[in-house]
């Protein structure tokens, strides 16, 4: 194959990769997408935020998603100790999207990437990126703005047939998820502040779902402070089942990925009878220490998006949010670049998209430390502190006139601290 020159090379067709790619062709940059797998592929992540549907409307990607039909989430269920805390995104307190989607991601990546591929991208799948060199005018820790010109980055690709060919870029966008591969070669990651977690999961075929909204509603079972399983209904009839805990939690678990995840099921309390019977879609996939972290999220003649920039944690269903959010992020910004004009990386990247992670942060290492679910489960509830983390749980974590976003570190830790010193009261 010959070598390939264009603007913008994006490396993976996730959210991450397929918002970037539309906002780039939309603005006519010249783009090409290489992807490893062949879609539809399976990937874990199949509950959304309002947030992220403002991004596909925004890169003319909402109305196929619409036709699909996927189910819509209009909020989120948590359950402890029969305990029940139902978010409606209807009730939040940034104004914005009050639904969004849950959803198989083997079909919605594939709507997306076929749609992406109808507005003219150049997408090759099978074809995997297994080298990155940078020009000299690109040396990496330059944090000046990048000079244009063809041929600042090289990227090695091989194809199916192990055939390999080049593809010089003006800039790379690094939307690989898991596959890292910036991160990887340039070694950018640093490890996580979060506790190690994992996950173990699959998909069951529900042959008897409850009628009406139990069966079709998502919900976060937590079993102790740190184990909670989800249970994410589809249209299509099949459920996404998954049990996240510390590492050796999931670790302690005997015998093949079906027998662990069959095991766990019965610390379920509300959903065991529903699933104990339901045959399992394929061998439980385990995701070990599933947390990731970078020292920098851009560099001359790149950018990490979505999960090779980093991720959390899947308790607030916040990683397809980040990923669009930051894949057209850098799409905006690059286009601006490419138009002449000039970009404070750090600032309007970095700072931009690391507030938004900071909070999250929060959230969630407020929930493993129990704060959070002293907030969710205290009851009375007070609907005004309700509707200020609703609008956290639906992806607005960048609106400053919500107290639990300005004040997120603070906050949490002092709302809990005020229940603990009511509930002492009461004891005595
Ligand atoms: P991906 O969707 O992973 O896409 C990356 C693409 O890059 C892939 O198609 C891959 O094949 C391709 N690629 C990789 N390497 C190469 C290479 N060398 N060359 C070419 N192509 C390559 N998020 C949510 O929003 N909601 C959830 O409920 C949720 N649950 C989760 C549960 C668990 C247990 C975990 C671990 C994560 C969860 N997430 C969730 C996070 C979610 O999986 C990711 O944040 C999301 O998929 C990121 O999208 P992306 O576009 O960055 O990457």
């Amino acid at each position: 194959m010959n070598d390939i020159t264009i603007d913008v090379l994006i490396i993976g067709a996730g959210p991450s990769g397929c918002v970037a790619a539309a906002h780039l062709k939309n603005n006519g940059i010249s783009c090409k997408v290489v992807e490893k797998n062949h879609f539809p592929r399976f990937v874990i992540g199949e509950s959304l935020l309002p947030r992220c549907m403002g991004h596909f409307e925004e890169t003319g990607l909402l109305d196929c998603l619409m036709d699909q039909k996927f189910e819509i989430k209009a909020g989120a269920r948590f359950l402890k100790n029969g305990v029940v805390c139902n978010f409606d995104f209807a009730k939040k307190h940034t104004k914005g999207w009050d639904y969004t989607w849950q959803v198989p991601r083997a079909d919605f990546d594939h709507t997306l990437v076929k749609e992406v591929i109808k507005k003219g991208v150049d997408v090759s799948f099978g074809h995997e990126v297994t080298d990155v060199k940078f020009g000299s005018s690109a040396s990496l820790g330059d944090r000046n703005l990048f000079p244009q010109g063809v041929g600042d980055s090289v990227t090695t690709v091989k194809d199916e047939n192990g055939n390999e060919y080049n593809i010089n870029a003006k800039f790379i966008i690094d939307s690989s998820g898991y596959g890292r591969v910036l991160p990887r070669l340039l070694n950018l990651d640093k490890p996580s502040t979060l506790n190690p977690n994992s996950a173990i999961y699959t998909h069951v075929k529900e042959t008897d779902r409850p009628e009406g909204v139990e069966g079709t509603l998502i919900t976060f079972d937590v079993v102790t402070d740190d184990v909670w399983l989800w249970v994410i209904p589809f249209s299509n009839g099949n459920t996404s089942i998954g049990f996240v805990g510390p590492t050796e939690f999931i670790e302690s678990f005997k015998g093949a990925n079906t027998e662990k995840l069959k095991e766990m099921l019965k610390i379920s309390d509300y959903y065991y009878d529903r699933l104990k019977d339901q045959e399992f879609l394929f061998e439980p996939h385990i995701i070990k220490n599933y947390s990731k972290a970078v020292n920098q999220l851009f560099g001359k003649g790149y950018a990490l998006t979505g999960n090779s920039a980093e991720f959390l944690d899947p308790v607030f269903s916040s990683g397809v949010t980040f990923a669009t959010e930051s894949g057209i992020k850098a799409a905006k910004l690059i286009t601006k670049e490419l138009n002449g004009e000039k970009v404070d990386w750090e600032k309007d990247y970095t700072g931009y998209i690391m507030k938004g992670v900071d909070v999250f942060r929060t959230y969630v290492s407020e929930w493993y430390t129990g704060n959070l679910q002293k907030i969710f489960f205290h009851r009375p509830e007070n609907p005004v502190i309700k509707e200020q983390i609703c609008a956290v749980l639906a992806g607005y974590v960048w609106d400053e006139t919500n107290p639990f976003v300005k004040n997120h570190k603070r906050l949490v830790k002092t709302v809990a601290k005020v229940i603990d010193m009511e509930n002492e009261k009461n004891f005595i």
